[in-house]
């Protein structure tokens, strides 16, 4: 059972408040039956109330009913049960503010601790001078089981407790809701002990917020989310000119009352507690179920792709194909020539022979094209031209192995080795990136092989230098895609990227939807050269020192900032980490509306992470350094090369602009003229020719500075392809470990993002819908898989064996999905 939440706020104004001070004129008849309760509750404030209630009940799927009144209507019209004497509403003091709301929670999963309810929102010293239980119990007869207040009186609070009421104060809320709705005095202010004690609402605002839970006229839409464990409620505002804004307001945790109530109502306080938990998680980081293949051919040939999965056989079959790939020394170096140019390249021509001799059936079936060489790109037409095509890609080459390390790898790099004791596949490539590239390979394979043919065409864009910038391979794959499928001609591309792993005791799957800008700016110096034994104060390289060194005390700042994949990320761990401190999800929540919250979360969370800061701020790195040719000379010039990974809110330029800023001051200070980017900052004329010093100059350094990606979307319109692939993650994830189910809750999955950059920075014409995502376990062997870009690089296979299956998931869900067009 679940307290939750009720949208389409009600607001009385001013009707429901007018008769306060009147004495409910049922209140020493005690032989009303709940129904009748439930007939005349809150009179006093309206004739109209009862039936405001009940149009909101009538509004949700599942209304909550209370037990009692839910028996009595089970013996219908039997006389009225005794003892019960009746006001039949709370009465409150002069400046009590009173509205109420229905509940819109449509989850109907009956295993669900989700109610939906009208719920009751007062101002202060609600039920003050109701003595009797019946200001409670008609509450509950009328279905409402949760009164929201500033304050509530004592004996009514203590009558609601022995009832099963739940109250819970709130002032923070009554405060937000009196302010932004009520006009009586000036600033929206209720006046104290006013008059008749009449909140008077804007009505424009307020009063066509209606019970039939779509947005009103005036295009506003109120609804409450109370989460009982985390003493937290969460309004969200729908209005037409904004969109939904979210408010979050605390209360005292349950404590003490919860027990009370439990005890009363036969629950334990654990029931209370966790009552509407899984209501925010719905708001902040919506979940899909898992997706498998429906029709009859792809469910059946799903299920034995599993089966097969489980063989020794194919086991022995991925094995060889990973290893065999393994063994071709594929490495790609910086700063290569174009092929044809560099005999280096000619390791790729191996992997396309391997390939060819490996995968028989692909290359017989697919047309494939080579584009520059060795960039592969092979389609498998399907059935069904006017569905959109999908890209699968990973890359062929891998990072180099440095000679220094060979003795430090318990088995040679490319020997693609397997050990049976430990079920390891050892050697560069096997994690980055060649598993998922022989995983795709061999999925499709073995599809040809059971006679399986696609709708939707299938394109693979193996690239060849992704460890180098990807200038040779993705770059010009990225142009003949284009060419080909046109723009955003592709239904969505899965690359390599972020896997899954536990977060906060949940198994979190994290597909990179944006991914980071990137600038190399060159930090030039010169200044007259000369003998070194009448040196000036400063060389160009001493310039450059202090230069490097104000760069380094002048970071660019880490600000979480909303809407970003990062803070995103972290509202799915609010949202569903089991362990997630409760100050820590607070103020993750609450930093959806507060900008102090925001920076709590940056204290609480992304300041202790290195990784996680990284990922959120712009970077710098001083990674080059050049100057000087002769000891006794001093060097005309010294530069050094800063390398950016600029932040998803930020740009190229705000990146140059940072720098040129931090470094202006200094140069002044120092009578250097300086350039930046081709705009004269401090000119020569700054300067006397006697004073001046030198002169700096920032520039691009390789041309290949990148914007941060366009990120795809993962909520709302045009959103499918998002659903699609995180139901397929939750199906393999379930399939892979016989969890069964379609709720998909085994596994969450969160837009994420890696600090890096993939082939896929060319792709971004051919479709908004970019995923970078390895179906595996990220935290296998700590942040970065074991061995990635180092030694001892390894795959436990039956991480690769999910891959495959995450692949066949994939393909045959894609061939059925009907909302990529
Ligand atoms: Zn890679």
């Amino acid at each position: 059972m679940l307290i939750s939440t009720l949208s389409s706020l009600f607001f009385s104004c001013p009707k429901l408040l007018r008769h306060l001070r009147l004495k409910g004129k049922y209140t020493y008849q005690d032989s009303m039956s709940r129904s009748q309760m439930c007939e005349v509750v809150l009179e006093n404030y309206s004739q109209n109330a009862s039936g405001v209630l009940q149009t909101l009940r009538r509004s949700l799927i599942e209304p909550w009913v209370h037990p009692t009144t839910a028996a009595e209507a089970l013996t219908t019209n039997t006389t009225s049960p005794s003892s019960t004497s009746t006001t039949s509403s709370p009465k409150s003091t002069p400046s009590t503010t009173t509205s109420t709301s229905s509940s819109t929670t449509s989850n109907a999963n009956p295993n669900s601790t989700t109610i939906s309810a009208p719920l009751l929102i007062s101002g202060f010293n609600f039920g003050t001078g109701s003595s009797r239980e019946q200001a409670a119990t008609s509450l509950l007869a009328a279905g409402v089981p949760l009164v929201v207040a500033g304050s509530f009186g004592d004996i009514f609070k203590r009558n609601a407790i022995n009832n099963g009421l739940i109250c819970l104060e709130c002032p923070s809320l009554v405060d937000y809701l009196t302010s932004t709705y009520s006009t009586q005095l000036e600033g929206g202010r209720r006046s104290a002990g006013a008059g008749n004690g009449v909140m008077i609402c804007d009505s424009a605002k307020a009063h066509n917020a209606n019970a039939d839970n779509n947005m009103s006229s005036s295009g506003l839409k109120l609804d409450l989310e109370v989460d009982m464990a985390e003493g937290v409620m969460m309004l969200s505002e729908g209005k037409k000119e904004t969109g939904v804004v979210f408010g979050i307001f605390f209360f005292l945790q349950l404590g003490r009352y919860a027990f009370d109530l439990g005890k009363n109502l036969d629950i334990t306080v654990d029931d209370v507690t966790s009552w509407t938990h899984n209501v925010n998680a719905a708001h902040f980081c919506p979940q899909v179920t898992a997706l498998y293949p429906q029709s009859s051919v792809n469910a059946e040939t799903w299920t034995e792709f599993g089966e097969l999965l489980e063989t020794e056989k194919f086991k022995t079959l991925a094995i060889e194909k990973l290893s065999g790939l393994i063994q071709i020394p594929s490495e790609s170096y910086d700063n290569m020539p174009p092929p044809g140019q560099d005999p280096r390249w000619e390791t790729m021509g191996q992997v396309h022979d391997y390939l060819a001799v490996a995968f028989p059936l692909i290359h017989s079936t697919f047309s494939l094209a080579k584009v520059n060489t060795y960039g592969l790109l092979y389609e498998w037409t399907g059935s069904d031209a006017s569905l959109k095509p999908y890209l699968l890609a990973a890359h062929q080459d891998v990072v180099p192995v440095n000679p220094d390390t060979l003795d430090t790898w318990i088995y040679p790099p490319y020997s693609g080795f397997y050990d049976a004791e430990t079920g390891l596949i050892w050697g560069r490539g096997t994690s980055d990136d060649k598993a998922s590239l022989t995983g795709i390979m061999l999925t499709l394979e073995t599809l040809i092989g059971k006679g399986w043919t696609p709708k939707r065409t299938v394109v693979l864009a193996f690239g060849f230098d992704e460890e180098s910038s990807g200038i040779h391979g993705a770059k010009t794959l990225g142009k003949a895609l284009e060419e080909i499928y046109g723009r955003d001609g592709l239904a969505f591309i899965v690359d390599e990227g972020g896997g899954f792993k536990d977060v906060y005791g949940t198994i979190f799957a994290t597909p990179g939807v944006a991914e980071k800008g990137h600038a190399d700016i060159k930090v030039e110096v010169t200044s007259p050269g000369g003998h070194s034994s009448i040196p000036p104060a400063h060389t160009t390289i001493g310039y450059l020192a202090s230069i490097i060194s104000e760069l380094e005390q002048n970071p660019f700042p880490v600000e979480l900032a909303r809407g970003t994949v990062p803070h995103d990320t972290l509202l799915c761990y609010a949202a569903h980490g089991h362990d997630i401190s409760p100050r820590l999800k607070h103020a993750i929540f609450k930093s959806t509306h507060c900008d102090a919250a925001l920076h709590r979360v940056e204290d609480l969370y992304v300041s202790k992470d290195h990784w996680y800061s990284s990922l959120v701020g712009t970077t710098q790195a001083v990674d080059m350094i050049y100057g000087g040719v002769k000891a006794n000379a001093l060097p005309e010039s010294a530069y050094a090369i800063v390398n950016h990974r600029i932040n998803t809110v930020s740009s190229v330029n705000e990146t140059a602009a940072h720098d040129t800023q931090t470094i202006a001051s200094l140069a002044r200070s120092f009578n250097l003229t300086l350039k930046a980017f081709g705009e004269d900052i401090i000119p020569a004329s700054a300067y006397s020719s006697s004073e001046s010093k030198g002169h700096i100059e920032l520039s691009q350094a390789f041309n290949h500075e990148l914007e941060p990606a366009p990120r795809t979307p993962t909520s709302g319109k045009g959103s499918e392809p998002w659903d699609f692939l995180s139901g397929t993650i939750k199906a393999t994830y379930a399939a892979h470990r016989n969890l069964g189910g379609v709720d998909g809750s085994n596994i969450i999955v969160s837009p994420g993002m890696s600090t890096g950059n993939t082939d896929t920075k060319y792709y971004w014409n051919l479709t908004r819908h970019i995923f970078r995502y390895n179906h595996k376990n990220g935290a296998y062997g700590g942040e970065i898989a074991t061995g990635v870009h180092t030694v001892n690089e390894n795959i436990p296979l039956d991480h690769y064996l999910e891959m495959i299956r995450f692949f066949s998931t994939l393909i045959l869900n894609a061939d059925e999905a009907k909302s990529f067009e």
